[in-house]
């Protein structure tokens, strides 16, 4: 026989896999299934006896009544709740619950008819999710400000068109605002004789093949050059792939490398200069002491004389300095030196032109003895160079200070004057051949004190501050007090 449809629904009120509950209005529980107690970790009796239900299922009940009034109404066809509950295995459910009305058949509001959906799990999710998701959002942002204020230009392309600029890469670009990048390709930025390593480099990063760093020849929007040095890393930027590229300005060191590469030449060519100096010094001394002699004979002619013999004077102190610059060889000659030795002579030595123009110089040491390989006349060059220049710089008098100490297996010798200081330009002017700011200088003395230095192995820098005054700071490195000195 066919069941009767009472049958039907009974079968499906207790078989089914959520909790469902009749429930009257005066809150009690009149029929309830399985799943439900299984839900609430609780006994069909326990729900069903209103004496010994448990508090925590009587709190969901009263919570459903409450709830359900303007159901009985008809305000409401079906109620959506979501409701906490604890379990009596000590945690927490959500549970949703949904709520509606069983009538008779005059249509009369009979019980509450709920049904009940662990949502724990989905609400647990979703919780996480947000939580990932505002944490990404996080990472994005400080990732997002990390590039804003990075000292670094930041480029983001795609396929080779500006995606994003940070304000170190305005900066870098000379652009006054993102727009003018955006959108544009960087082959018009990369100097063409770049184009084809920008191009190669491109298709490894769709390719997925690693790349280095790179140095690119660019133009900036208002048409200035500049040397760029950086790296490129693959990014996804909004679900598609680009290129995020880090850049610095190297032109100041790549300037610098051609100028010292351009002194390397020039100090080549000072030596070719040194040669043929070195065969006009001989001639001009001779004629320097015909010079004399004729001035003994001759009065009448005094004035071209004089202007003779000091024109040949700048000539032999040119070509004086000039040897100097020949002399880098003499440094196979070197041998192991005190260097605290070398140092007082030519304070001895300058001392006195010193003292003609009010400037006493003060030497400190913190040891007696400094140790290192060299040649003595070159040395001595090196200093008598500084402290002429210390002193020409000092119209007003004052005092020179040399400080020298070791540190880290090298020596280092600090000049420091209270003189006229120097400019940027001057600083960068400085150990070109020739550049003098003086009416008599020669402008070779720096070059030649850095040669020196360089051939000794050692290093020379500057802090120069105009109206404040100078400090070269010299560098070579130290040797071991050989044992012969040691008694
Ligand atoms: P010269 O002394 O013949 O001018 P140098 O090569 O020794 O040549 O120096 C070049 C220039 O550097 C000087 O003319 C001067 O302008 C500047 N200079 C060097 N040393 C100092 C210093 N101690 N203080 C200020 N300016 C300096
Ligand atoms: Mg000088």
């Amino acid at each position: 026989m066919f069941p009767n449809e009472e049958h039907i629904y009974d079968f499906a009120f207790t078989q089914a896999s959520i909790g469902m509950a009749l429930i009257s209005f005066d809150g009690f529980l009149i029929k309830i299934n399985t799943a439900l107690c299984d839900l609430l970790g609780t006994h069909m009796e326990e729900l069903t006896s209103p004496s010994r239900i448990p508090q925590e299922a009587q709190f969901l009940i009263h919570h459903i009544v409450q709830h359900g009034i303007p159901l009985q109404t008809k305000v409401l066809e079906k109620l959506l709740l979501e409701q906490y509950y604890n379990h009596p295995l000590g945690y927490r459910l959500s549970l949703g619950i949904s709520i509606s009305i069983i009538r008779d058949h005059h249509n009369l509001p009979l019980y509450y008819f709920a049904q009940f959906e662990n949502k724990t799990m989905i609400r647990q999710m979703e919780t996480q999710f947000h939580f990932t998701k505002t944490n990404l959002h996080e990472k994005e942002d400080s990732f997002q400000q990390l590039l804003e204020r990075l000292p670094l230009a930041v480029l983001i392309t795609d396929h080779g068109v500006i995606q994003y600029v940070n304000p170190s890469g305005l900066q870098l670009l000379q652009a006054e605002c993102v727009d003018e990048l955006i959108g544009m390709s960087t082959n018009s930025i990369v100097d063409v004789s770049n184009h084809d390593r920008l191009s190669e480099r491109r298709k490894k990063y769709y390719s997925h093949k690693s790349v280095g760093s790179v140095i690119y020849l660019i133009h900036c929007l208002n048409g200035q050059q500049k040397y760029v040095e950086g790296f490129s890393i693959p990014i996804t930027l909004n679900g598609k792939r680009a290129i995020l590229g880090v850049f610095k300005d190297i032109s100041a060191q790549t300037i610098e490398g051609e100028r010292l590469m351009q002194s390397e030449k020039l100090s080549t060519a000072g030596q070719l200069a040194a040669g043929i100096a070195h065969e006009i010094r001989n001639p001009l001394t001779a004629i320097n002491g015909f010079m004399k002699l004729l001035r003994s004979t001759e009065h009448k002619k005094e004035h071209y004389f004089s202007i003779i013999e000091s024109e040949l004077k700048r000539i032999e102190f040119i070509v004086n300095e000039l040897l100097v610059l020949s002399k880098p060889q003499a440094v196979h000659h070197s041998k192991p030196m005190n260097l605290i030795l070398i140092i007082e002579q030519v304070i001895t030595f300058m001392s006195g032109q010193a003292s003609m123009r009010n400037i006493e110089i003060l030497p400190s040491f913190t040891e007696q003895s400094i140790w290192i390989n060299g040649e003595a006349n070159q040395l001595k060059q090196v200093f008598i160079n500084l402290l002429k220049n210390a002193i020409e710089a000092m119209n007003q008098g004052g005092t020179i200070h040399i400080y020298v100490f070791t540190c880290n297996n090298e020596v280092r010798v600090n000049v420091q004057d209270e003189g006229c200081g120097m400019t940027e330009e001057q600083i960068k002017a400085l150990g070109q051949p020739f550049f003098t700011t003086k009416e008599t200088g020669t402008g070779l003395g720096f070059m030649i004190t850095h040669n020196i230095i360089h051939n000794h192995g050692g290093a020379i820098s500057i802090v120069s501050e105009p109206e404040q005054g100078t400090t070269f700071t010299v560098t070579i490195p130290t040797i071991i007090e050989p044992e012969e000195t040691i008694k």
